[in-house]
């Protein structure tokens, strides 16, 4: 997890105490250890209030004041510096970007202040949001957030939680009030109510507490709780109060116990049933309803581009459900709707073309594209000429991307459900009491009035959909239109001024009641939806379901977005990855675990830091067979995993990402293998089979770095390539030989190239360039004694001699 510690100065710094400024630095050392990410602020204290108030005394004005201050913030981030040593970033970060950069090269940034006029409570808050923090922690004098002053009022009584905007309540009559001081001030807290931060401010005097309220939140200070938040995922499965959900009126009752159906709930709400893993706990959900076999799990989306990352949570949610319920001894059958009489609303910037690849509209009939606006994709052309329509041009690249993943899906084209009738009862019984229909829906959408219609025809002149009908002949199953064109967001698409009448099966229902006309006619058990249909189509749906169409909603579980390098997922901004493409990368399995980690977690896919995901992968493989001791991940690795793999297998290897990325610099199949053996990665008796699969890594590795263009960009050179050196050069380099012939490990060598450097008076980046031309051919490379102490010791002593 990622989370940021705020130190007050006073905690860390009362007095210049080494002692104390150590254990400090281990806690936050220990944090590491346990795998958060860690951004520290450091705060002035005491000693900078002396210096504010010697320069006061000298006529100094506020920004010079805020000034002096920001310097004793930084010279006690230093201190801390010191205490972390070659963790922590050699300086106090001045921007937030900069701390960032620190954090993913896995150094801890130790920041002080920043500018005048704010605190480092604030800069706390700041640094948390821009990094994308789960947790900040204020360790501060006092023991947590009091209604009024306790320094001044016995009566003082501690909040054991709040909600953002309460802290913000409470605080502000401090901040008015000169005498009182505050917890947290007053900026801070408008930061963490518009950042809804998860925060906890506590007794900091003992740095140990900090070390459990972020592992186990466990701590006796006040927990500033947004509405509706998670805690951490590591805390476990300690229930968050929330505020009262009460979004469905309609108030199903769900088979599991009269819950209230809310998805947002679904999981918190059923203890009884609180499993290591949320697809067992859909499953028992599901189960509890005595589904008819086979169980029918659904996604869908609309076909409006390309199909990328963010699409496959309605594909692998579901999946992941099915092999809990297939192993539970269901017959399971999961579809996937094409949601594909939708019209075409705007042309995307990006499309893929039959193989998948990103495609920019302008290799494309983009004109042609343009002239389809408005019209469903069934009715729009394949840009690429391969497929019958657009829809089932995207709908095969779906259907692929699924298969490389290896999960079974059933693909069913909403158009296919008008044209072949499927739909007829849904659309006799919506239109033939359009009244009831009018009346069910109107408080979910401002825009029904007493002339709404739930049908969009098509229109039979241009082809374009149209929401404007004027009239429902139920008996003969048509409907008078006219065609209006259509909103389609910041714009609208005109329509051609025809009136026709239409078919029942010539148009379609709007989302909002077509997506419960699909539960009726496949029989949905589950379907998992992003959060924004949470507060739109879902409450409407439950209740279109109930009292229209006459369905008992699915089990729904509702998945979070996740975002691509910090940004959301847009394939009109561009920022998509495909499963094709992530698949170059990483291995199905590891992108499989990427689906099965909680949904309701929102998580960024940092394709620069994929190695941590594989890591992370790799640690839910050995939680799996019991090989990590931690008691939180093995229940749910134990129950995931199975269905994460082809198969279970004991004995499997893996070698750790950029160790893989390492060996992808080394173009030679024998040499990779004698590299993962010499580093103890292969043993003796590994089987040939886990050697072949360890291997397969390498080559997705050596994809990333050239991707990334990152510190394993680079290709050894089998052959010395060809060189020319001054004398110093080779008699440095003999030297450096000799060095790595009595065997020293990659850091030894590391610090030995600069010794060498100077002891023959070379500069050290002129002697690092000398390794790079020699290994790389190349200016530049890794970091170098490190990769040659990943090396044969032969190897490196051979070239670093120039005999081979
Ligand atoms: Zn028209």
């Amino acid at each position: 997890m990622r989370v940021v510690v705020s130190i007050g100065g006073s905690v860390l710094a009362p007095g210049l105490d080494s002692d104390r400024i150590a254990a400090y630095a281990s806690a936050v050392g220990s944090l590491v250890d346990e795998d958060c990410e860690v951004g520290v602020v450091v705060g002035g204290g005491s000693v900078a209030r002396e210096y504010i108030d010697a320069a006061r005394d000298l006529g100094a004005n506020e920004v010079l004041l805020d000034r002096l201050g920001i310097g004793v913030t930084r010279l006690n981030a230093r201190l801390l510096i010191a205490g972390l040593s070659e963790r922590a970033t050699p300086t106090p970060p001045e921007e937030y970007e900069a701390a960032g950069q620190a954090l993913r090269r896995g150094d801890i940034p130790v920041m002080g202040g920043i500018m005048p006029g704010q605190t480092t409570d604030a800069v706390a808050v700041a640094l948390a949001e821009s990094i994308g923090a789960e947790l900040l922690i204020f360790a501060t004098s006092t023991t947590g957030v009091f209604d009024i002053d306790p320094e001044t009022d016995s009566e003082a009584s501690q909040f054991a939680e709040l909600s953002p905007q309460e802290l913000v309540d409470v605080v502000v009559p401090m901040a008015r009030d000169a005498g009182a001081s505050a917890p947290v001030d007053l900026l801070a807290a408008k930061l963490i109510d518009r950042a809804d931060m998860r925060s906890i401010v506590l007794d900091g005097s003992d740095p140990e507490r900090i070390v459990s309220a972020t592992l186990q939140g466990h701590h006796d200070g006040t927990d500033i709780v947004p509405a509706g938040a998670d805690s951490p995922d590591r805390w476990g499965n300690r229930m968050t109060p929330r505020d009262d959900d009460s979004g469905s009126e309609s108030g199903v009752e769900t088979a599991s116990g009269g819950a209230n159906d809310s998805p947002h709930l679904l999981a918190d709400s059923t203890p009884d049933t609180e499993r290591a893993y949320w697809a067992e706990t859909v499953a028992d959900a599901i189960d509890a309803r005595n589904p008819d076999q086979p169980i029918v799990i659904k996604g869908g989306v609309s076909p409006s581009g390309v199909s990328h990352l963010g699409n496959f949570n309605e594909i692998m949610r579901g999946y992941l459900v099915a092999q809990v319920l297939r192993d539970r001894g269901h017959d399971v059958r999961q579809v996937f709707t094409s949601d594909d009489r939708d019209p075409l609303r705007k042309v995307p910037r990006t499309l893929a073309d039959s193989d998948g690849s990103l495609v920019d509209l302008g290799d494309v009939d983009a004109e042609s594209l343009g002239r389809s606006l408005g019209m469903a994709y069934t009715d729009i052309p394949d840009p690429f000429g391969d497929a019958p329509s657009y829809a089932a041009h995207f709908a095969s690249l779906l259907k692929s991307d699924a298969e490389r993943l290896d999960v079974p899906v059933e693909m069913i084209s909403t158009t296919d459900l008008y044209e072949n009738g499927t739909f007829d009862p849904i659309l006799d019984r919506v239109l033939g009491d359009v009244e009831q229909a009018r009346d069910v829906i109107a408080p979910y959408q401002d825009t029904v009035d007493e002339s709404y219609v739930p049908f969009n025809a098509i229109c039979s002149e241009c082809g374009q959909m149209t929401d404007t009908v004027t009239a429902v002949d139920p008996d003969a199953r048509t409907v008078e239109y006219r065609c209006t064109g259509m909103d389609a967001g910041d714009r609208t698409i005109d329509g051609c001024g025809h009136e026709g009448t239409a078919g029942f099966r010539e148009g379609k229902l709007p989302w909002r009641f077509e997506w419960p006309a699909e539960w009726a006619v496949l029989g949905v058990d589950f379907e998992p939806f992003g959060k924004d249909h949470a507060e739109g189509s879902w409450p409407s749906g439950v209740d279109i379901a109930h009292n229209v169409v006459n369905v008992e909603p699915p089990v729904p579980t509702v998945y979070e977005w996740f975002t691509l390098n910090g940004e959301p997922l847009s394939s009109s901004a561009g920022n998509i990855i495909t499963v094709q493409q992530l698949l170059e990368l990483l291995e199905p399995e590891v992108v499989r675990y990427f689906f099965a980690r909680n949904p309701k977690k929102a998580r960024d896919l940092d394709i620069s830091r994929l190695d941590q995901l594989v890591d992370e992968f790799d640690r839910f493989e050995r939680a799996f067979f019991d090989e990590t001791g931690d008691e939180h991940l093995a229940p749910f690795a134990r129950a995931a995993y199975p269905h994460v793999v082809d198969e279970v297998r004991e004995g499997r290897v893996r070698l750790p990402y950029t160790f893989a990325a390492v060996l992808g610099m080394v173009d030679d199949r024998e040499l990779q293998v004698r590299l993962a053996r010499s580093e103890g990665h292969i043993a003796a008796d590994t089987p040939q089979w886990a050697i072949d699969d360890a291997l397969d890594r390498i080559e997705r590795a050596r994809s990333w770095a050239r991707q990334m263009d990152n510190a394993y960009n680079y290709e050894l050179q089998a052959e010395l390539p060809e060189v020319t050196f001054t004398e110093a050069t080779t008699a440095a380099l003999d030297d450096l030989a000799e060095f790595v012939a009595a065997g020293h490990d990659g850091e030894a060598i590391q610090s030995e190239i600069y010794d060498t450097a100077r002891k023959h008076d070379l500069d050290v980046g002129d002697f690092f360039e000398a390794g790079y031309r020699l290994f790389f051919d190349d200016t530049a490379g890794p970091r170098l004694g490190e990769f040659l102490g990943d090396l044969e010791r032969e190897f490196v002593v051979t070239r670093l001699r120039r005999e081979g």
